[in-house]
């Protein structure tokens, strides 16, 4: 059996929604390997559901808020992107 995927989940820090990305296992081809940890944010990152910014990791739905933040190159702080979650029209919070 061959290993098809490993699942990294996330509690978004934006609004407490889980979310979930796939650890590439072609990782493991790699002589270094990074941590699990980073490897689990890399899951989120580039093509994944959502992003981490400002230390933060985003579902989605917070992510698109916090990209609206300046100009497409601008990285936004954390003390922006918490601002912006709070004006933003979005669903409840996660339980
Ligand atoms: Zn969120």
């Amino acid at each position: 059996m061959s290993l098809r995927d490993i699942t990294a989940r996330f509690s978004c820090d934006g609004c407490g929604a889980r979310f979930e990305g796939y650890i590439d296992p072609a990782w493991r081809t790699c002589e270094v390997l990074p941590s699990v940890f980073d490897l689990a944010e890399d899951a989120i990152r580039g093509f994944g559901p959502g992003s981490v910014q400002a230390d933060m990791h985003l579902c989605a739905a917070c992510t698109r808020v916090a990209d609206a933040i300046g100009d497409e190159e601008y990285l936004p702080t954390r003390d922006e992107i918490v601002a912006a979650l709070a004006r933003a029209d979005r669903p409840e919070r996660a339980p």
